[in-house]
């Protein structure tokens, strides 16, 4: 039979066979090419080993050496195995507590390597429990002197990662020399990467230490560089087939926008306009992210791109992601441009139809210049025939994937999407990747930091008068549970509970609503109107505030069970007070023992910064979690680690572009490689016509 190769089943590597490729298809392996890319997680170091002779007291150390003696010490359930070790340079104790059975093992002239920290042991030097293997068949030479890496691959029931290992091994033995190099030869060198085959090699059987960081960067900047090829591909060809309006911002326009703000834009927000008004005024739409903290005013950014284009006779649509937060931008919008032209309407899912009629009218006749709605508006009966931009606010609420498309005639619109989730710049460029970000990192002057604390149990007391003496005088107060949103009856009963015993208990002086996901829209609705108007002093609630509330009245939020929340999400659920001119209090509550788990919450107190959050939440919690729930669009990645691997990802963003504008369609011969891996990997969704 012809040797392997790497579209041959895995089932015909030497070893494998029909059953275990079925158990190596679970875990994701079908091909050869598969398995010598399932890739070891961690590896397990069995480090030099040093002569008894020369051991020193506290330090670690591995020793090998021959067994002279065993014996047992110790009643049943207690016992201590003892053996004495030899290695020509002298003698030592190893002793396990509790392994009785290893007397059986550990005959006189077996030999044994062992890793621990070395004590004393009456006049010699001795390992407590350390880690151990005997040593058979191995040639003695390596286990005394070498150092290796055995790598540990994610195992299953049915599969050991000792026995992947031996796979993998057999694998990279006959096809290793089959893998191509998809990087051409000059940029691989200006990188200083090693060939993609010794990557693969090393990666899986280091022969030292630093083998596996620099497999590991070469193979991370791989899928890196093949993500960024195809994001811009794609915008590339969007931006081939669509055309915008220009929208043309005079120094006349401007001047009439700015004036309609009761403040001056602060740098940041001018810095974003700039990026704005440079974008509306091609030919290309516009298709850029503005991510700023909450309560960094991005609305106000927003409205000036809205202003500017509608000073150039197109309509806008502003997209909101809830109807409550809909109907708050349109009221805010309304009230600042009550004594404009400017005809602002609202579209809603529950706009009462004969409105809804004559709004349509309005938009379809060019009356309307801004209609700020929800996803009512990607509804097939509505057209804004005049379009010229559309905002979507709180993006990833709508599923990073489904972007708004609303229907226009004639020209594509601008697109500005705006994120109150400040999102590690390694992820925004993963999941944005095809949109232009702007950063916004200032906040308004005399913004006041929200105080956030940690309580535990005892301290709950003091928490709650604190939340008490705030209510007194007159402010508001948010209590957030943890609570499931989206499944059945437990939580709703769950929340139903909590309120009732925060009627009778702590908050029995106040008046006290609920507000949850689960409710009627119109509930909803009705409780959130008379939190907004003051009625009601506290709002017991789950995440659904998270987004975009403003009751700059609300001084202080206690939150239930903070340990389960993602740090992003409380900091955006902290955003909700410290929104007026007094000062404001987040008390998290948590009852968790887990050093981790509080160590992790004091990042909030620490810091009041979205974007250091963020990173955090990155590093400790993994992309998903960050950007919030399935739809996150972030692409699955075997190696690369997009909390570590900022600078790859902007070497590799880099290199994407330059490779792009040398060779739009990759066709020079020096980029076949690329091509066919990329075709290989997305498939007929590349624009690349397949000439292979
Ligand atoms: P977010 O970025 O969270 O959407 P908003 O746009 O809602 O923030 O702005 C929060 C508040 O700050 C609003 O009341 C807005 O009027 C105010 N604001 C925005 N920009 C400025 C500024 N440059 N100076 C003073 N106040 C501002
Ligand atoms: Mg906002």
């Amino acid at each position: 039979m012809a040797g392997l190769r790497l579209d041959t089943p895995v089932q015909f590597v030497s070893g494998v066979g029909p059953v275990r490729a079925e158990q190596l298809k679970a875990l994701g392996v079908e091909t050869v090419g598969d398995l010598i890319e399932y890739f070891p997680f961690r590896y397990d170091h069995r480090p030099r080993s040093q002569a008894i002779g020369s051991l020193r007291l506290d330090e670690t150390a591995t020793i090998v050496g021959q067994v002279r003696r065993v014996r047992t010490r110790g009643g049943f359930g207690r016992e201590v195995v003892i053996a004495d070790v030899e290695d020509g340079t002298g003698l030592c104790t190893v002793r396990w507590f509790n392994s009785a059975y290893l007397r059986d093992k550990l005959g006189p002239g077996v030999l044994i390597a062992a890793t621990g920290k070395v004590s004393q042991y009456r006049d010699r030097g001795c390992l407590t429990n350390p880690k151990y293997r005997i040593v058979g068949g191995e040639s003695l030479d390596a286990v005394v002197n070498g150092e290796s890496f055995d790598p540990v691959y994610p195992s299953s029931a049915a599969l050991s990662s000792r026995r992947i290992g031996r796979f993998v091994a057999a694998a990279l033995a006959e096809v290793v020399d089959q893998v191509d190099d998809p990087l051409p030869d000059s940029l691989r060198r200006a990188r200083g990467f090693p060939p993609r085959r010794a990557a693969v090699q090393r990666y899986h059987l280091p022969t030292q230490v630093d083998d596996v960081e620099v497999a590991r960067r070469r193979l991370a900047y791989d899928e890196l560089l093949m993500m960024q090829l195809a994001v811009q591909l794609k915008r590339a060809e969007a931006e081939r087939s669509r055309r915008a309006c220009p929208i043309e911002t005079t120094e006349e326009i401007d001047r009439r926008i700015r004036a309609r703000f009761g403040f001056e834009l602060t740098p940041g927000q001018n810095a974003a306009v700039a990026d704005i008004v440079e974008d509306l005024a091609r030919t290309r739409p516009m298709r850029r992210l503005l991510q700023a903290d909450v309560g960094a005013g991005k609305t106000a950014v927003a409205l000036y791109a809205a202003l500017a284009v509608i000073a150039n006779r197109r309509q806008v649509a502003f997209l909101a992601p809830t109807e409550i937060l809909a109907e708050q931008h349109h009221r805010k919008i309304t009230r600042s441009l009550a004594d404009s032209r400017v005809r602002v309407k609202l579209l809603v899912g529950n706009t009462p139809r004969k409105e809804r009629r004559s709004t349509l009218y309005s938009i379809s006749s060019g009356e309307a210049n801004l209609v700020v709605g929800t996803h009512a508006l990607l509804e097939e009966d509505v057209t804004i025939p005049w379009l010229g931009l559309v905002i979507v606010d709180e993006q990833h609420r709508f599923g990073v994937r489904q972007r708004a498309r609303i229907r226009s005639k004639g020209n594509d619109p601008h697109y500005l999407v705006l994120t109150a989730t400040p999102i590690p710049r390694t992820l925004a460029m993963t999941v944005f990747g095809d949109l232009d970000v702007s950063t916004v990192h200032d906040m308004p002057p005399g913004r006041q930091p929200v105080r956030t604390q940690c309580v535990t149990p005892p301290e709950l007391t003091p928490a709650w008068e604190r939340v008490r003496k705030e209510l007194r005088s007159g402010r508001q107060a948010f209590v957030v549970f943890p609570l499931v949103e989206q499944s059945a009856a437990l939580p709703l009963k769950a929340a139903a509970d909590e309120l009732e015993h925060l009627r009778r208990g702590a908050l029995s002086d106040f008046t006290v609503e609920l507000l949850h996901g689960q409710m009627r829209r119109e509930q909803k609705e009705a409780v959130m109107a008379r939190f907004v108007a003051g009625e009601t002093q506290a709002l017991a609630t789950t995440t659904v505030v998270e987004v975009g509330l403003d009751v700059p009245n609300a001084t202080v939020m206690l939150v239930h069970h903070a340990e389960r929340f993602g740090l992003s999400q409380l900091h955006q659920l902290r955003g909700r007070v410290g929104r007026g001119t007094h000062p404001s209090l987040c008390l998290l509550l948590t009852d968790t023992e887990s050093e981790t788990a509080l160590e992790r919450l004091s990042i909030l107190c620490s810091t009041s910064d979205g974007f250091a959050v963020a990173e955090e939440d990155l590093r400790l919690r993994g992309p998903g979690e960050v950007v919030g729930q399935r739809q996150h669009g972030i692409p699955e990645f075997k190696v690369a680690d997009l909390s570590r691997d900022t600078d790859t990802l902007e070497t590799s963003r880099a290199d994407a572009m330059a490779i792009i504008a040398a060779d739009a369609d990759l066709s020079r011969a020096h980029h076949r490689g690329l091509r066919s891996a990329l075709l290989e990997r997305f498939g007929d969704s590349m624009a690349l016509v397949d000439v292979a």
